[in-house]
């Protein structure tokens, strides 16, 4: 029988142990925050009671009610008792529901054992950044902007910005983080951000400025593009467009020249890396993809030019310009070489009261040769327009022989029987004579024969042109 009730016992004892674990004491099981944490400092958050656990228990009373630290009057009237607090500073919360209760089957003991605990967040937005600070109009980076909130959670902000000195206006989206795109106006913004439903002026963070430039390589004179003549200096080109209030960390000239240029012909354009270059030496090279006839190269060499502007978390490269170098101011000829009938014949008022030619004066048949090209061509043109002279001359070993173009005797034949009643008429006779014996004799040359001789000496000067390196000499 002992033995028995020492069993029953032990059994009634575990069961106490088992039912008061189940039944635990009366006890909030749930609270309903509004509005929804984590919760933005300084609002008034209210507190419902949304679940109970009081089986077993009655006469249950609201021992304490506590939110970090600071016990709370209220009144309880079971499910859907509610207070209010106000979070007055940031972090993790703690709060605390003590419930007590008289055990129905102890004989009205009251019970009071472990509370109910929960936690929220209460937050602040502590810092709003932009990143990159400053971005091109329209290029790959957009700015992103961030809200730091304290402490780190997952609470929505409320976003507004404002451009230049306008209004601040509303910005859509409650997360962390808004997007200013490059696509958007260029100007000076800032974005403001506070936690969503805070309402209160002081709980605005306001950005640093936030830029999109349009940095874009100009002349002093606002163009884009600008030509100078070879070995000229002085064209000044600059940034356009950066804010007096960024200070570019640096500048990084460029320029850019078609990627095979011809050997030996390497360009040159010397820059200071500031805000605004000035190029140095303009320095014309073959063009390479030169679109211009048959042995010929373009005049104007073309340089893009580029400069990288760094700020302190940003690299932009301005809209290029276009350096275009002109070889020769001389409409684009590098060098000629003409033959003609210079000088007058005597002319004499004969007894028949007219004018006539009576000798052949000091006509004299002149070769012109000139090289107008300066810089790496000089010597090949130099050696090209020689050639045409050697051909002029009639030198010994000379292939093609053009001695007969042009001579004075052949001139003084046809000007020998011209007569007029005025001098004045007799000279402009002669003269027009001059300019049609002049094309009669350029016609009879064969322009292909004499070019290729004259170009056969100077393709073998360096540098070559495009079409040599493309295009074989035959
Ligand atoms: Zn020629």
């Amino acid at each position: 029988m002992k033995e028995l009730f020492k069993v029953i016992g032990f059994i009634f004892i575990i069961y106490i142990i088992l039912f008061q674990e189940s039944l635990g004491c009366p006890k909030v099981t749930s609270l309903k925050f509004e509005p929804e944490p984590p919760v933005p400092v300084g609002k008034q958050v209210k507190m419902t009671v949304d679940g109970i656990d009081t089986a077993g228990y009655e006469d249950i009373k609201l021992e304490s009610w506590s939110v970090d630290g600071t016990k709370l009057e209220v009144t309880w009237i079971g499910m859907g008792t509610t207070a209010t607090y106000t979070f007055t500073n940031t972090g993790e919360k703690k709060i605390s529901i003590q419930l007590s209760g008289e055990d129905k089957d102890k004989d009205g003991k009251r019970d009071m054992r472990e509370p109910y605990e929960t936690t929220i967040v209460v937050y602040k937005v502590a810092k709003v950044t932009g990143s990159p600070v400053v971005i091109q109009k329209d290029g790959e980076k957009n700015i992103t902007v961030t809200a730091i909130l304290e402490p780190e959670c997952e609470g929505l902000v409320e976003w507004q910005r404002k451009r230049d000195n306008g209004r601040w206006e509303p910005v859509e989206g409650v997360g962390k983080t808004v997007t200013l795109l490059s696509t958007e106006d260029v100007g000076k913004y800032k974005y403001r951000a506070r936690p969503k439903g805070s309402n209160k002026d002081e709980d605005w963070v306001e950005s640093e400025h936030l830029y999109i430039v349009d940095l874009k390589i100009i002349t002093t004179g606002g163009e884009t593009s600008a030509i100078m003549v070879e070995g000229e200096a002085g064209i000044q080109f600059q940034v356009l467009g950066i804010p007096p209030s960024l200070n570019p960390l640096k500048y990084e000239w460029s320029y850019k020249i078609p990627d095979d240029a011809v050997p030996g012909t390497a360009a040159s354009c010397i820059f200071s890396q500031q805000a605004k270059t000035t190029i140095a030496t303009g320095r014309w090279y073959a063009d390479p993809a030169s679109k211009h006839g048959w042995r010929e190269c373009n005049r104007y060499a073309r340089y893009i030019l580029k400069c990288k502007v760094t700020f302190t978390d940003n690299e932009i490269k301005a809209k290029e310009a276009v350096l275009q170098v002109d070889c020769d101011p001389r409409d684009g000829v590098a060098g000629s070489t003409t033959v003609d009938i210079f000088g007058d014949p005597d002319i004499r008022r004969e007894s028949d009261k007219m004018w006539h030619v009576v000798g052949k004066g000091n006509l004299r048949r002149d070769i012109y040769s000139v090289v107008f090209l300066v810089g790496v061509f000089y010597t090949k043109i130099l050696v090209h327009e020689d050639k045409h002279v050697d051909q002029f001359t009639g030198r010994p070993g000379v292939e093609y022989d053009l001695s007969a173009i042009c001579t004075v005797d052949k001139f003084y034949n046809r000007i020998i029987n011209l007569i007029a009643d005025t001098k004045k008429k007799l000279l402009e006779l002669i003269e027009s004579e001059r300019i049609s014996y002049r094309a009669e004799e350029w016609r009879k040359i064969d322009t292909v024969r004499m070019e290729n001789e004259a170009y056969r000496a100077s393709d073998k000067i360096s540098p070559q042109y495009y079409w040599q390196k493309n295009w074989p000499v035959q």
